[in-house]
């Protein structure tokens, strides 16, 4: 069986699905790996590095995928891609399945048997699969590296000869797992940290990292049984906003991640609570892509309003494109080593992990929420 990794062509990533350190695991699988040339370029992986790690290198992706038996990518395929993905293609990467119905219908209507790593359940067996953690960790780390960069002040408390610098005032919003990195990074860099999550049980974690937990009591219960947080109803995001407003306001630096699995991100800085805070503030907006949790967050941009700068970063995994690729690969090779058993794909749905994030197969479409 031929597994093929291809050259991520959408614009700002920089990450590759698999790095030559994990090629022996794919060949311990009796798969035959070829890589489209400069797949590793952009994450400084070179072609001689796939090379020697045994992969066969080529050109063009048509040729490549046209022999595919799997296929192992980042983001979703293009539609050139798609257009030239074979019937029975095993495909497995972040496919964005909420957010792109269209693609995931052509997914069927191809016949290709489609994993969707978003749908890896939080589950404590499925950890070394799940994408979407090791990626939020990262993005967590850069959203404190980037709100340092903005800040026009020390993070730590310094005294020096020309007086002593009080450390910066960190509020952290969503405490995931981006979040909890995002706590963390702060705390290294000297930080006076909080943080505020609407699932209470996250309190001790937040603690643990040497971050204060802002304590909302909520009449309601916040968390799914998975583990997510839940949509709460007006009267409990009122009671939220006015404990939040006066932490924001003695904040140097605001750090959202709050994000409601398939819906669009909560609102949650408003425009009111921006107008207070100190100009030279900074918000770093995770939730960005998915509508934002702070009033004025443009994807992609950074707005100024009344001197605090709001950035709305964009795939922030892919600027640390080394580790990420690393985590990455490894995530999706256990998940490879979980599917192809004695050289053959072996779809066993029993397997709750399985059964979760493959979105399509034998030309139907697995979830119920995406028919
Ligand atoms: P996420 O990206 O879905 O959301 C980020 C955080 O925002 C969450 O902590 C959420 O509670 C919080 N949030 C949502 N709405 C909010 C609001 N209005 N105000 C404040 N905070 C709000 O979360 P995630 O990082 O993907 O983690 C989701 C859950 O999965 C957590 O319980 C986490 O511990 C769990 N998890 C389990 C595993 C595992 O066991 N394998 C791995 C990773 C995460």
């Amino acid at each position: 069986m031929n597994v093929v990794i291809l050259k991520e062509v959408k614009s700002g990533e920089a990450r590759v699905a698999i790095v030559p350190g994990v090629i022996a695991k794919l060949k311990n699988l009796n798969l035959k790996v070829k890589v489209q040339k400069g797949a590793g370029e952009k994450s400084f992986f070179s072609d001689a590095e796939y090379a020697q790690a045994g992969a066969e290198l080529s050109d063009s992706h048509a040729s490549l995928l046209e022999n595919a038996d799997v296929v192992l990518k980042v983001q979703p395929p293009e539609k050139n891609e798609l257009d030239a993905l074979q019937p029975g293609t095993l495909l497995i990467g972040l496919l964005n399945p909420y957010g792109n119905p269209e693609l995931v219908k052509s997914l069927a209507k191809k016949k290709i048997t489609a994993f969707a790593l978003e749908f890896i359940p939080r589950i404590s067996r499925a950890q070394s699969m799940d994408v979407l953690s090791s990626q939020a960790a990262i993005a967590g780390y850069k959203a404190v590296l980037l709100a340092a960069m903005h800040l026009g002040k020390y993070f730590p408390m310094l005294t020096t000869a020309a007086g002593t610098m009080k450390p910066a005032r960190v509020l952290i919003v969503g405490a995931g797992v981006a979040g909890l990195q995002a706590i963390a990074t702060a705390r290294r860099l000297g930080a006076i940290v909080e943080a505020y999550d609407v699932r209470s049980q996250v309190k001790e974690e937040i603690q643990s990292l040497g971050a204060k937990f802002v304590d909302v009591t909520l009449d309601e219960d916040t968390a799914t049984q998975g583990g997510y947080a839940k949509e709460v109803s007006s009267a409990s995001k009122e009671k939220i906003k006015n404990i939040l407003k006066e932490h924001v306001k003695n904040a140097d630096v605001v750090i959202t991640t709050a994000q409601v699995p398939g819906k669009k991100a909560p609102r949650i800085v408003t425009e009111e609570m921006i107008s207070q805070m100190s100009a030279g503030s900074v918000i770093v907006d995770l939730a960005a892509e998915q509508g934002g949790n702070c009033d004025f967050t443009k994807a992609g941009e950074t707005v100024v309003h009344k001197g605090v700068s709001i950035l709305g970063p964009v795939n922030l995994p892919a600027t640390i494109p080394v580790h990420a690729s690393q985590m990455y690969a490894r995530n999706v090779v256990t998940l490879l080593q979980s599917i192809i058993k004695e050289g053959t794909p072996c779809f066993n749905f029993n397997d709750e992990v399985l059964n979760a994030c493959c979105i399509t197969h034998e030309g139907k479409i697995r979830v119920e929420e995406l028919k």
